[in-house]
């Protein structure tokens, strides 16, 4: 299958597009902030608990809270079940969350504390890390946590010789490189850079570029996700 194909995408896209993207905040009673966020055909529930006090007690930070994310990946959620349960990948991507996230916290307000955001990934097509990062910001904002900036997530790559925003599952797989970032949009501070393939110096630039502008519209809809939530609670 040809990746790219009369400038157009194996779904329609052209280089510079975000696959369609819904976020909802707010959708879980019980936890203290939480985001549903549909991204393509990823699709995801952030729940955040705290903070609170950090346990078992060796764990705490008596100069700030800890951030505790956990990525889990529902075996239903790939086409050859997966095994549920973690794994390598699922340790690397809860850890990178986590420290994506303790760069804009203000993890100083809360000595001792813990702050949990698990991350379920119900179905995935690729960029389940940024879909991830994205929806426990929005859920990290919704619990009031007070942080810098919310931050926001997406990725850029090279497929079918051509690089491109927010890979495809098909394009992850058959493409050439993948380089998820997370940054903090109102200063554009990098919170994550990762990639996964082969691109020359100039190629990650216009990655980065492509990544960043992507980061700018996806945080207008976890702007506007919270400003719903918080207008249908003040009209109730
Ligand atoms: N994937 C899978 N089984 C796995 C892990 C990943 O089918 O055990 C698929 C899934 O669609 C995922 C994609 O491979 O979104 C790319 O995985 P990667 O590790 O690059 O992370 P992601 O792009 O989801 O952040």
């Amino acid at each position: 299958m040809e990746l790219m194909k009369d400038g157009k995408r194996t779904d329609g896209r052209k280089r510079d597009e975000l696959r369609p993207i819904k976020i909802e905040a707010g959708p879980l009673y019980r936890a203290n902030g939480s985001c549903y966020l549909e991204w393509g055909g990823n699709k995801v529930m952030a729940a955040v608990y705290g903070p609170k006090e950090a346990i078992p007690r060796h764990i705490q930070d008596p100069r700030k809270a800890i951030i505790e994310a956990k990525y889990n990946m529902a075996s239903f959620s790939v086409s050859d079940r997966k095994r549920p349960g973690p794994d390598r990948r699922s340790r690397e991507i809860s850890k990178i969350t986590s420290e994506a996230l303790e760069n804009v916290v203000l993890v100083e307000m809360f000595p001792r504390a813990s702050i949990e955001v698990e991350i379920e990934i119900l179905d995935a097509d690729a960029g389940t890390r940024c879909a991830g990062i994205t929806a426990a910001a929005v859920a990290m904002a919704d619990a009031g946590i007070p942080m810098r900036d919310i931050p926001v997530s997406c990725a850029a790559g090279k497929a079918g010789d051509t690089v491109v925003l927010d890979l495809v599952g098909t394009e992850d797989m058959k493409g050439q490189a993948d380089v998820p970032i997370a940054i903090a949009p109102r200063t554009d501070d990098i919170l994550l850079l990762q990639m996964d393939g082969h691109m020359t110096a100039e190629e990650i630039d216009e990655a980065l570029e492509l990544a960043i502008h992507g980061c700018h519209q996806i945080a207008e809809m976890q702007k506007e996700a919270l400003m719903t939530k918080y207008k249908t609670f003040e009209e109730e």
